[in-house]
């Protein structure tokens, strides 16, 4: 369990007055995964399901003690670290908005050490922050009709604009298959997975599937259900991913998005070759196609 480090003194004036939102629940799945509910001072603009807005704290608050504190090693106390999230869920009002993100601690084993969410672990309820007054990016459900059908996958926290997606696109009384499959480590490494199951029990034509990489049946040959680690990558190209669907995406009718992890998107990258092991080429070879919003599109939204 991450330990809290004693915060610094109190943050120069200028850094406090950039807060404008204040913290009104947490949930913890897991130590390192956290659905993290604010409440911002003004309402935010432009809100589309899948958008993202910035989150951030100054370099000198609080933060759990995975690891050295980062920026605030090198930064100005008063400096804000921002990143962006994607909202999971948006209930918006007159006077303010209420936004919720899944949030996974970063804890990688690197020379680097992450700055923002070591820090954002250590918020409590009541604890303020900054989100941008906008919301941002074009990861959205533009395009989609109420007949496509639409397949969400996602690694870990990229499962985030799904559901808000999902959610919006179910609330409007879409008439397509709506599916969302996330890949985790463990299938305790999801957030929402009791608001997927109610979705599932309302429309019957929405789906949820947790793949994962160290379940005992992913790990253990020896195991009855033994399926070596599921990713979203060979469950497409097994076919194990259609038969769980009961359903094969067509791109004359199927919109597919890809968050999260770049390895799973294997996205075409400004500085980088295509990646030919990702889910963009597997689904380019079956027709679908980047840059369009017409059915057959893929979306992407590449966390790092
Ligand atoms: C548009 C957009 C939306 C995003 N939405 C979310 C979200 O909803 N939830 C979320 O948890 N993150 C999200 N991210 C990632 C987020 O912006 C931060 O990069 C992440 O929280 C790490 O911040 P940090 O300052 O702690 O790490 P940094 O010090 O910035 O270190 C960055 C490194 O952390 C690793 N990393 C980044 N994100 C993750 C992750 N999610 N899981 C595992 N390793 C990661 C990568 O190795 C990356 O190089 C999003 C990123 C983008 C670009």
């Amino acid at each position: 369990m991450p330990t809290l480090m004693k915060s610094r003194p109190a943050s120069p004036r200028r850094s406090q007055s950039k807060l404008n939102a204040t913290v009104t629940a947490i949930r913890k799945p897991t130590d390192e995964l956290m659905v993290l509910t604010v409440r911002t001072d003004e309402p935010i603009l432009n809100y589309t399901a899948g958008r993202s807005v910035g989150l951030g704290l100054p370099a000198n608050a609080p933060s759990i003690g995975v690891s050295t504190p980062g920026e605030a090693a090198t930064k100005p106390r008063s400096k804000m670290i921002r990143r962006s999230y994607s909202v999971s869920a948006f209930r918006p009002s007159q006077a303010d908005s209420e936004l919720e993100f899944l949030i996974a601690l970063v804890n990688h084993e690197s020379d680097e050490p992450p700055h923002l969410t070591p820090r954002l672990f250590a918020l409590e309820v009541n604890s303020r922050l900054f989100v941008s007054p906008k919301a941002f990016g074009r990861y959205t459900a533009e395009g989609v009709q109420p007949h496509h059908d639409v397949l969400l996958l996602g690694t870990g926290t990229g499962e985030a604009p799904h559901v808000a997606i999902a959610d919006a696109l179910l609330s409007a009384g879409h008439r397509g298959r709506v599916a969302v499959v996330t890949g985790v480590r463990t299938r305790g490494d999801v957030g929402y997975a009791k608001a997927h199951r109610d979705w599932e029990q309302v429309h019957s034509d929405y789906q949820y599937h947790v793949l994962t990489t160290r379940e005992p049946e992913n790990l253990e040959i020896a195991h009855p259900r033994f399926i070596g680690k599921e990713y979203l990558q060979s469950a497409w190209s097994s076919g194990r991913l259609f038969a769980k669907l009961d359903w094969t995406p067509s791109p004359a009718t199927t919109h597919v998005f890809l968050c999260g992890n770049p390895a799973m998107i294997g996205s075409p990258h400004p500085s980088r070759l295509p990646i030919k092991s990702g889910m963009v080429a597997r689904l380019q070879d079956a027709g679908f196609r980047i840059g369009t919003t017409e059915p057959g599109s893929i979306r992407f939204e590449r966390y790092w």
